[in-house]
């Protein structure tokens, strides 16, 4: 336990996409209290010249590794959940931020607490969690957050972050933003309840409890129809590489949308905060790419959204794929795809 340093490791059983990357450099963080010595060591690396910032590694599982990393990498591997609070109504769990995020849902739903029911079965770790404010099935982190805790891998102050200091948004949050970079998430506080308010209206939740014949769901009950439906429509990473849906649907005016669907009928379009999101997957498949396959990077045969390593695809076999996607979609639909996994890497998106 501790502090462990790993030089010139592999990193294909490290990220989802299963990438065969190489880190020059690897700290796994095991213990708050090898804080200092971690960030000694990150001063003496950059002091030997090595490119910084650190890069902060989860599960790995909304990562592309375009190149092999140069600078440090900083696995996060905290452990250990708690009740921290409880007004008899709703009770804030602790999680430290390297447990594993699915198994933290299933621990609340044995402690009798609801909220977290319909973002069951995502990859991944706490720590990551509000990066990008994970959403499934109609509900986002930041339904349930209430703080969490971090340190500046740079300066090394700590800080807590309010909902308002981490802003999130679709897929975002200010950690993904030059104002909030560097920042090396320790633990996350979750506001649950102990009376469930169930949203069942998204997706095939509904279809898929009455098919088990559930007439009065439990938070268990749809966490558990979220995961059986997952588990049929996601592919499963262990069986081929994938780090989810690549690019977000994109978020657009309303007047633009209005046009665009007259010009293309069947965009399946849906309101969103005053703008129109509108589906990346619904275009890319109109650009015949799904199920398309270049080398070993593809596009899954029933997912437009899921970018796939078929065995041995580089960082930048996917990249070049992607590009091509983003490319073919902004000709013919004239919106730019962003995408959603981080890039690692000197080259971009
Ligand atoms: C099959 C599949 C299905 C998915 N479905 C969904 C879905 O439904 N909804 C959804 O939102 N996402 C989904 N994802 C994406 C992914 O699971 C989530 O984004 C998850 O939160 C990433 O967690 P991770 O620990 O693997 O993060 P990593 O991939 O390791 O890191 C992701 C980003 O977070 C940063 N980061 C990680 N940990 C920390 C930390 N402790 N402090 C600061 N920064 C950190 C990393 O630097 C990186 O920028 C899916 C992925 C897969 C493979």
């Amino acid at each position: 336990m501790g502090l462990v340093r790993l030089a010139d490791t592999p990193l294909r059983g490290l990220n989802t996409f299963g990438i065969d990357a190489r880190a020059r450099l690897l700290w796994r963080l095991e213990s708050l209290d090898d804080l200092p010595q971690l960030h000694q060591a990150l001063r003496d690396d950059a002091r030997s010249g090595h490119p910084q910032p650190p890069l902060v590694l989860g599960g790995g599982s909304n990562l592309l590794i375009a190149d092999d990393p140069q600078q440090p990498i900083v696995q996060m591997a905290l452990r250990g959940i708690r009740i921290v609070g409880d007004d008899g109504k709703s009770v804030i769990v602790q999680a430290a931020a390297g447990e594993a995020w699915d198994p933290l849902i299933r621990w609340t739903l044995s402690q009798g607490l609801a909220g977290l029911e319909n973002l069951a079965l995502i990859p991944g770790t706490v720590g990551a969690a509000p990066i990008q404010n994970i959403g499934a099935y109609g509900v986002e982190l930041r339904d349930c957050f209430e703080s969490l805790d971090a340190i500046n891998l740079v300066s090394g102050t700590a800080r807590s972050f309010s909902a308002d200091d981490c802003a999130f948004g679709y897929r975002d949050s200010v950690f993904k933003h030059a104002d909030g970079e560097n920042w090396l998430v320790t633990s996350v506080r979750l506001r649950l309840s102990r009376t469930a308010d169930l949203k069942l209206d998204y997706g095939e939740i509904r279809a898929e409890l009455t098919d088990a014949h559930i007439v009065a769901p439990t938070p268990t009950n749809v966490a558990d129809a979220v995961s059986r439906i997952r588990r049929r429509k996601l592919p499963d990473p262990a069986v081929i590489g994938n780090a989810g849906s690549f690019f977000k649907n994109p978020l657009i005016e309303t007047e633009l949308a209005a046009a665009l669907s007259a010009r293309e009928p069947g965009l399946p379009c849906w309101p969103s905060g005053g703008q129109v999101k509108v589906s990346a997957a619904w275009m890319i498949e109109r650009c015949g790419f799904k199920g398309m396959r270049v080398g070993d990077a593809g596009v899954h045969e029933r997912h437009a959204l899921v970018l796939v390593n078929h065995g041995h695809a580089r960082g930048s076999d996917i990249l070049a794929l992607a590009r091509q996607i983003r490319g073919a979609v902004e000709t013919r639909f004239g919106i730019r795809l962003e995408a959603e996994p981080m890039v690692v890497g000197a080259a971009q998106l």
